[in-house]
């Protein structure tokens, strides 16, 4: 009989595909079924209330209190109608993941009975007890109050019989604590800037949105294998196990056939976002094997990064239903890929033009490559803060670790887009620039092609790159709230247009034509900026010394790299920007570092925990039947025999010795670092302690066990290995 702790995989994960019961309607009958939407609003709310309201959303106005208690009135008819019985407001604390405290749509009625109430304050703005939320010491204990506050530009929509209503987080002081207010800020400020800028080209622009088109990664593994493996249960990801002898290397899982069990929670999982809004339309395998993506539609950014962060809960339940376990974490396994989440970014006028994408004229196009290069020049001289967005202790994993992309920020133009910017960049002629008439310029802006790239050449080891119509921000993690890049990159962005406009608008002062005084500008940009470009390959070693040559930051640990939010450039542009205050930058930073600091170490605790009771165990019990096995060979042979007949074993306890003592003395030398580390009181210092001396130790501990987990008999090992937990059937 087998010891294992978990049943054989057979056993455990020989499961047939769940049934999954679609509904017999159309798609575009059950769409935004949970959803509050217009169609919903236009139904359920009186005429007036819906025009304010509609009003209010389109021209980013506050609403009245009499709409409020009007609109709530309407919702919650319509919230009871689908047999909603709590409402919450649903938000993005600093933790990353949402938060919602449920309250029933009961109050008493004064006779005994209850009614169901849900008023417009309760609608508008909440209080919740927020203390025990990430705030980086903005609210000290006796202030310990923030408040939610309704988001009307993401519609309400019903989650599990509560109705929820996204909200922003903020401190009684007016700091944001969440994702979602300085995400909305930015929003508005590269509105603000971008439009500026587009009107030089269409007088008609009034806003310019911003799109997110994410692509979500994750792997999937059987839930009996995920609950015999305490590693992922406690941090998402296996702390040990030794590669598989097959894993990705015959890259025969990205866009292969998807296995019947998961197509089967991918249909549900499609149906359940569907419901909710949420546009799923491309669902492929990944290059590792369990990994998948599911990607909807792009959609305006803030509505689109609520969706991300509803599918992030609504998976995991479906995979549920499908015995299954999502892990979202970027490396959950190592030596295949890890998992991110691609940011398809872009921003189009409310005239219905893409602003990074080329155009049919020869002014469409002077415009394409204007904002081109004000993304260059955003993305070049904010590179270090790019990356300091998007790092943490998961995500490092995949960046500069052993895998793409690279803790470097670079962009890849591709050849096309590559062969203007030189001829911009060479031309001496910008006197004669001239759009109208034939649009025979020289340097070819008005010949762009209409598809310019058409995803031709694609390179996927650039973490951020131009696809067409949109930049493809890669590095981002599958775990991630997009927010907080995209809070960076917006802020960036509106930062360095507002500069591009300030500098056209001083030309056009002095007399200068538009087109001249837009490419004069252009073209100082582009030789400023170019250092930004790599087309080359990103994970070669010969970029990471140009990168550093070139100036662009390279810093490879996650606590350091938060340094640059503080920077004074950085200060400056997010104060500038209207973005983040000073105040909210360093509450964000000390909240940073200290979730960085409990990842590694509950990481190290479970190591350890595992490394003493089941690895070192183990072990000792396969050592103790070799032993065994070599007394009886002595026993029954004799002198040089006997010894070479028991050689082979000899050497295996020898060598399982050796690695269960450096497994030991490596724990022991763990958690004196992390005793040590405890001490510190910065959370700075701490974090940077526990990336410099904690870390470091669970590689080496890590290294010893994948050998012991070869050597050890098989029956006798207690958890599932990568083999068995990587090829669902
Ligand atoms: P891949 O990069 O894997 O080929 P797709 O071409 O399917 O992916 O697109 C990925 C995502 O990019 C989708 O969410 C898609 O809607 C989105 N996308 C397409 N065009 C834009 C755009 N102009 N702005 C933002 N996102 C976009
Ligand atoms: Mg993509």
């Amino acid at each position: 009989m087998s010891k294992l702790r978990f049943k054989s995989v057979e056993e455990a994960t020989n499961r047939k595909a769940v049934k999954v019961e679609l509904p017999e309607e159309r798609v575009e009958k059950y769409y935004g079924k949970q959803v509050f939407n217009r169609q919903k609003m236009f139904e359920y709310l009186p005429k007036d209330t819906y025009d304010a309201l509609v009003k209010a959303i389109d021209n980013r106005e506050p609403i009245s209190r009499e709409t409020a208690d009007s609109v709530a009135a309407g919702m919650k008819r319509w919230a009871l109608d689908c047999g909603a019985r709590h409402y919450t407001h649903w938000f993005h604390p600093l933790t990353g993941s949402t938060a919602e405290k449920h309250d029933a749509f009961v109050e008493h009625d004064g006779k005994g009975g209850v009614i169901e109430k849900f008023s417009g304050k309760l609608l508008v703005q909440q209080e919740p007890d927020a203390s025990s939320f990430p705030n980086g010491g903005i609210r000290n204990t006796f202030e310990a109050r923030g408040y939610s506050a309704w988001d009307i530009s993401s519609p309400a929509f019903i989650l599990d019989n509560t109705l929820c209503i996204p909200t922003v987080f903020i401190s009684y002081t007016g700091e944001s604590l969440d994702y979602k207010t300085p995400l909305l800020r930015s929003l508005n400020s590269v509105d603000k800037a971008a439009t500026r800028v587009a009107r030089y080209f269409d007088k008609d622009v009034k806003h310019v949105i911003c799109n997110l088109g994410w692509e979500q990664e994750y792997f999937l593994v059987d839930e009996a294998l995920y609950a015999a493996r305490p590693d992922l249960v406690m941090t998402g990801r296996t702390l040990m196990g030794h590669e598989s002898a097959k894993n990705q290397q015959l890259e025969d899982h990205y866009f292969g056939a998807i296995p019947k069990r998961v197509e089967a929670f991918m249909l549900d999982l499609e149906y359940e976002c569907h419901k909710l809004g949420i546009p799923a339309k491309t669902r492929h395998n990944e290059v590792a094997p369990n990994q998948f993506e599911l990607a909807p539609i792009y959609e305006e950014c803030n509505l689109a990064n609520d969706h991300n962060l509803l599918l992030m809960s609504v998976i995991e339940e479906v995979a549920r239903r499908h015995n299954f376990r999502v892990l979202l974490h970027e490396k959950p396994f190592a030596g295949i890929n890890g998992s991110g989440k691609h940011n398809n970014w872009s921003l189009g006028t409310d005239t219905g033009s893409l602003l990074f994408a080329p155009g049919k004229t020869a002014l469409d196009n002077l415009r394409f490559i204007a904002f081109v290069a004000n993304v260059m020049a955003a993305v070049h001289k904010h590179n270090g803060l790019l990356k300091a967005s998007i790092i943490n202790a998961t995500n490092a994993h995949r960046l500069g670790a052993n895998e793409a992309p690279p803790a470097i920020i670079s962009m890849f133009l591709g050849s096309q887009l590559s062969e203007i910017l030189d001829k911009i960049e060479k031309n001496e002629t910008d006197e004669n620039i001239e759009l109208e008439g034939k649009g025979e310029l020289s340097l070819d802006v008005a010949q762009i092609p209409e598809l310019l790239i058409d995803n031709t050449d694609r390179n996927r080891t650039s973490p951020f790159a131009f696809t067409g119509n949109r930049f493809e921000y890669r590095a981002v993690g599958s775990s991630a709230n997009c927010a907080s890049a995209l809070i960076a990159l917006n802020a960036a962005m509106a930062a360095q247009l507002d500069e591009f406009a300030d500098a056209v608008d001083a030309r056009l002062a002095k007399g200068e034509k538009l087109e001249k005084a837009i490419f004069k500008e252009v073209k100082k940009l582009v030789k400023a900026h170019r250092a930004i470009q790599f087309d080359g390959n990103g994970y070669s070693d010969e970029w990471k010394e140009e990168a550093a040559r070139r100036g662009l930051d390279t810093e490879t640990s996650a606590p350091l790299m938060y340094d640059i939010y503080m920077h004074p450039e950085n200060v400056e542009m997010f104060e500038k920007t209207g973005v983040l205050n000073r105040k909210e930058i360093a509450a964000r930073n000390e909240v940073k570092w200290e979730m960085y600091t409990k990842k590694i170490q509950i990481e190290s605790r479970v190591l350890g925990d595992l490394a003493i009771n089941h690895v070192i165990p183990a072990a000792v019990r396969y050592q103790s039947l070799l032993l065994d096995n070599v007394y009886k060979i002595k026993e029954l042979f004799s002198g040089d025999k006997s010894d070479r007949i028991a050689s082979q074993n000899l050497a295996t306890i020898e060598a399982i010795s050796e690695h269960i003592s450096a497994v030991k003395t490596g724990v022991d030398a763990m958690i004196d670092s992390r005793r040590a580390a405890n001490k510190i009181t910065s959370e700075r210092e701490k974090a940077i302690a526990y990336h410099d001396t904690v870390a470091p130790k669970m590689e080496e501990i890590r290294y010893h066990i994948d050998k012991l987990e070869l050597m050890v008999d098989n029956e006798i090992w207690t958890l599932p290995k990568y083999r068995e937990m990587l090829f669902i059937r």
